[in-house]
């Protein structure tokens, strides 16, 4: 990973040797409390760990403050056009202040860059396409541009604890913007594809962008955006993390895709199993090391069992199991689910 300035923001390190964090924002108005609450404790169940509140108003910050006191994850004030709401929220307690300068003043981004350097906090200077001024040279140059006139200003003024971060819904232009400025200073890069869209096309607009970053060391902590819930993007934010690994946040599974050649009901033991799987990894974090595989046939089925911790690999209506490389014995499909499990948790103490 490349190496950066490290912030921190509550109790999680952005930059320097902290692993890539994860983090999503409150879909609800941050002034229903209770709500915001209720998706806070479904972000953090899911694998979140920074969660950041759009600051509208007054009854937004007055909300932040009540939050703030009843939960453990950090919170990141989104603060735009208005930066007396982003003094506010410093006051309020955030532990992080996201201000997207192209619509701050530089007078009102003096003011809050006083007030996060008397409270300590870090500041995100997030840019973001859709609110910068694109000039001739074209968007990724008035993005790169944008971002290095507000690292000078933090920097005029004495001011490194900054996150940077230069959003696109296009995966070449953001990716480019990240390159260029990785190379010119060593701040930690927030990374993430804004409006990316929803389903199958946004998760892989995301995995796609964030992931060539991460895989040329670029990028500190990434929200993934989709037009979906915040658990949901934790979860596609956890999936790329796992998936270049670069965190391990669930046991390693692997299955076919199953074709002509099986002759068990793969996709149905692959969706049960997985659901126990990843249910029994949340209640015993040491199975999260845990390698397994769940094939259908005998053409691969053995090989990527036995390189598994433990791994199943189908016959006629049977399954073989594997364990540590080592054959157990052939079940039935009745019998398959027990053994398998009864393996898991005597490989876990569970
Ligand atoms: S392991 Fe067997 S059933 Fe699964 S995809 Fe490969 S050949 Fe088909």
């Amino acid at each position: 990973m490349r190496k950066t300035h490290c912030v921190k923001v509550g109790n999680i390190l952005i930059g320097g040797d902290a692993p890539v964090s994860v983090q999503t924002m409150i879909k609800v108005q941050t002034s229903h409390t209770e709500e915001v609450i209720k998706q806070i404790k479904k972000i953090q169940c899911a694998g979140g760990e920074i969660v950041r509140l759009a600051v509208l108003n007054k009854d937004d910050v007055f909300s932040l403050k009540k939050i703030k006191k009843r939960v453990s994850i950090p919170l990141v004030a989104d603060i735009h056009y208005n930066y007396t709401l982003g003094i506010e929220s410093i006051e309020a307690g955030v532990d992080k202040i996201r201000v997207n300068p192209s619509n701050i003043p530089e007078s009102g981004m003096k003011k809050i860059i006083k007030k996060a350097i008397e409270k300590k906090i870090p500041v995100r200077l997030g840019l973001n396409s859709g609110s910068i001024k694109i000039k001739r040279t074209g968007l990724v140059a008035s993005i790169i541009d944008s971002a290095l006139d507000s690292i000078k200003l933090c920097e005029d003024m004495g001011f490194f604890d900054i996150v940077i971060s230069l959003k696109t819904p296009y995966v070449d232009d953001t990716i480019s913007a990240y390159r260029a400025v990785s190379e010119r200073c060593d701040y930690p890069l927030h990374l993430g594809i804004t409006e990316a869209g929803s389903g199958y096309y946004g998760f892989a607009k995301n995995a796609i962008g964030i992931g060539i970053l991460l895989y040329e060391g670029i990028g500190n902590t990434i929200r993934v955006s989709l037009t979906d819930s915040p658990e949901i993007e934790v979860e596609c934010a956890c999936a790329i993390l796992q998936a270049l690994g670069l965190r391990r946040f669930q046991p390693e599974i692997i299955s076919c895709p199953v074709c002509g050649r099986c002759q068990v009901p793969l996709d149905r033991i692959v969706s049960r199993f997985k659901k126990k799987i990843i249910a029994f990894s949340k209640k015993n974090p040491d199975m999260k090391n845990l390698k397994i595989a769940i094939m259908g046939c005998s053409v691969n089925g053995p090989g990527e069992a036995k390189q598994a911790d433990i791994g199943i690999a189908g016959g006629k209506d049977r399954f073989a199991l594997f364990v540590k490389g080592n054959i157990i014995g052939t079940y039935p499909l009745k019998q398959i689910e027990k053994e398998f499990f009864s393996r898991i948790k005597e490989m876990t103490n569970g």
